[in-house]
């Protein structure tokens, strides 16, 4: 088919860290890119904390693992506590030399890197990038995307594009209108996040190691994050109010074994429902979803992020071939073919390792227990990291 002209080659809708990274690729790949986002900044709290190897990589293949590494640190071990509060497994990284060249797990500060992605992409001048601005309704025809936008003053306009990347995170605009719908894959639990930056002086009596506290009256995940900034996911229990137990009273109460008010700044404390949903087609025509708003999963791992930098970058070199007349459009469809069986089988290794760490069952928490200590001999198995994912798969 002939290409008549449009505004722009391609609109991303969204610019987190996958809006970012895809407008980031398409730029450096010559594309007339336009992303708008309706927030005016970069979300100021982290979301995702934990980034691995590969992730790394395809930052560092970008050029900007100088601009990201001072906000990135080496993932502390983990060690796993059972049900009377001892040590049932450690977890820690592969010995050097690392498999990729760099540390397996890293943990970082969300909105530092993602302003970092924002910069890169903006630094290309055919990449333009519109905030404050919000996607309200897009019509397809069989060789464009008409857009229509919502700018900051309230005025509506639209523009015309090639491709759309829908990359408008969980409630995606992009994938509900073009009727891409999501297939439930099973799991739905309430949890309390709580990012503390702590005090220098009550840093040493914090652990020292990241934890799981796999306590079935309540499972507690601890996280070293970079610098002060430490992280707890509390899981809620049946009966408790998600708004109330925000507060600020409610949230100490909860802390109160690992630290006073006088500790540190509450930095923020969000509940979530951690679900696992994915897209059953991730492209319908010249319309095509990533990250969140393609697949959400519970965030055991951290992964969610780095599942949505996989997407961008599968999608981008395939997109600049069809862009360019070098391969015909029949390319996109390998897209969903490869990314959805991929994120399908790491949410249910996600699932299986939720599932042990969270057991609420005091008699199927002691045997978890037993198997992990008789795995290491009678004592707290060790394992690495990348291990466990695999190991927690094939036990579950
Ligand atoms: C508690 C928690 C912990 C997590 N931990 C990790 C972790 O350790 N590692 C990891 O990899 N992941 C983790 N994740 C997941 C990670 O945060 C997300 O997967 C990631 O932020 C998704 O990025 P995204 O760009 O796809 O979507 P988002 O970050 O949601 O960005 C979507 C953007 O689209 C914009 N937008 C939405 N609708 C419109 C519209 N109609 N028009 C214009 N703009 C629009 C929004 O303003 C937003 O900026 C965690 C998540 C949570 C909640």
């Amino acid at each position: 088919m002939t290409e008549t002209a449009t505004d722009h080659d391609v609109l991303v809708v969204g610019f987190g860290p996958t809006g970012a990274v895809a407008a980031g690729q398409l730029g450096r790949l010559g594309h007339r890119t336009l992303v708008v986002d309706r927030l005016t900044d970069v979300y100021d709290k982290p979301r995702a904390i934990a980034l691995d190897h590969e992730i790394f990589r395809h930052l560092d293949n970008m050029g900007l693992a100088d601009a990201i590494s001072p906000h990135v640190e080496p993932f502390t071990a983990s060690e796993h506590f059972g049900v009377d509060g001892q040590l049932i497994r450690r977890i820690d990284m592969v010995a050097k030399p690392y498999p990729l060249g760099y540390t397996p797990s890293m943990v970082f500060s969300q909105p530092a890197v993602e302003a970092e992605l924002r910069r890169h992409a903006t630094s290309f001048s055919n990449v333009k990038a519109e905030l404050g601005v919000e996607l309200v309704d897009l019509v397809q025809s069989p060789d464009r995307v008409e857009a229509r936008l919502k700018g900051a003053d309230g005025r509506h306009r639209s523009v015309t594009v090639r491709y759309l990347l829908g990359c408008d995170g969980a409630s995606s605009t992009v994938r509900q209108i073009a009727g891409l719908g999501l297939e439930d894959l099973i799991f739905d639990e309430p949890w309390l996040v709580v990012d503390m930056r702590v005090n220098e002086s009550a840093l040493a009596n914090l652990p020292q190691c990241s934890a799981q506290f796999c306590n079935p009256a309540r499972p507690v995940s601890f996280l070293i994050g970079p610098n002060n900034h430490r992280r707890w996911e509390i899981m809620l229990l049946p009966g408790e109010d998600a708004r109330q137990m925000e507060q600020p009273e409610q949230v100490w109460k909860l802390l109160s074994p690992w630290l006073t008010p006088q500790d540190g700044e509450l930095w923020r404390a969000a509940s979530y429902r951690f679900h696992a949903l994915v897209a059953e087609n991730w492209r319908n025509g010249r319309i095509l979803i990533a990250g969140d708003a393609a697949h959400q999963q519970p965030p055991f791992i951290g992964q969610g992020m780095c599942q949505g930098l996989r997407d961008a970058t599968n999608l981008v070199w395939k997109l600049d071939r069809v862009l360019t007349g070098t391969s015909s459009e029949a390319l996109l469809d390998s897209y969903t073919v490869e990314r959805k069986p991929h994120v399908i089988e790491l949410t249910g290794r996600i699932k299986a390792i939720g599932q042990s760490i969270c057991e609420r069952d005091p008699a199927a928490a002691r045997r978890r227990d037993a198997q992990a200590l008789a795995d290491g001999g009678g004592k707290p198995l060790l394992m690495t990291r990348q291990g466990s994912f695999r190991r927690c798969a094939r036990d579950s």
